[in-house]
């Protein structure tokens, strides 16, 4: 299957294996994710933040109910919402979650906005589970045509240890534990290049009641809400 395939792929498996109800997708582009995400029954609650708003309403109306939602009896409550903002910007609606997703993301942050990520996903929203990916620039001599970067929009295109040492100050940073995983494996004999995406699952320490929520934040909202969904 394509990479980006494999990527939601992981993000549906680690959904099957720990069950989060409440999932939100930063930068979450055409909410192809999302869409995916809502036929996983353990999710009650759905969110996705994007800094262009028109890439993130282009297929939106998939994730209205269909009419089917509403003949069946609801076993569980769903409510989809779509939020335009940036990832350097807190708002309090992206407080309390049990898994936030950053997928090919970061590469597309300008270095003041990456500045602020740590503290705005992981002080700030601060959820019990956090996935990244990002390219492996290791990998980037087997692509045929890549001479640079993948994407002309990538601000920068880490390679293993690069991507960890950063990964490894921000687990550090906020109490979080992190493990190194990847999608897209080298072919045979180049197994030393590593995965083709690099990705970091971290996971948070301390436990909610203890530090984080409704205490140092009375912070006003940033994001505007283009799209709300109940099922
Ligand atoms: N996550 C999707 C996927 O895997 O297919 C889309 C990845 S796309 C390469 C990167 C997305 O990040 C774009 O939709 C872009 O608009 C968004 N983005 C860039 N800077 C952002 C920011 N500061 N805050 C929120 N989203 C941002």
């Amino acid at each position: 299957p394509p990479l980006y395939k494999q990527r939601y792929q992981f993000i549906k498996d680690l959904v099957g294996k720990y069950k989060p109800k409440k999932v939100a997708d930063l930068g979450c582009a055409d909410c192809t994710l999302l869409w995916m995400l809502k036929f996983c029954s353990c999710i009650e609650v759905l969110a996705g933040l994007d800094i262009c708003e028109n890439v993130m309403k282009e297929k939106m109306h998939r994730l209205s109910p269909l009419p089917g939602d509403y003949l069946q009896p609801a076993e569980r409550s769903l409510t989809v919402t779509l939020h335009h903002g940036s990832v350097a910007h807190k708002d309090p609606c992206m407080c309390g979650f049990d898994l936030i997703t950053c997928i090919e993301l970061i590469e597309h942050l300008e270095e003041s906005e990456l500045e602020k990520f740590p503290e705005v996903v992981f002080g700030f929203m601060a959820p019990t589970m956090v996935v990244i990916t990002t390219p492996n620039s290791e990998f980037n001599p087997l692509l045929p045509g890549v001479t640079f970067f993948r994407h002309p929009d990538h601000k920068f295109e880490w390679n293993r240890a690069e991507f960890q040492s950063w990964a490894l100050g921000i687990a550090r940073c906020y109490d979080y534990s992190v493990e190194f995983t990847g999608v897209g494996p080298p072919p045979t004999g180049m197994e030393h290049v590593g995965f083709c995406t690099q990705i970091g699952v971290f996971v948070r320490k301390y436990s909610q009641t203890s530090e984080s929520v409704h205490f140092e934040k009375p912070t006003k909202a940033a994001y505007k809400t283009v799209f709300k969904a109940v099922y």
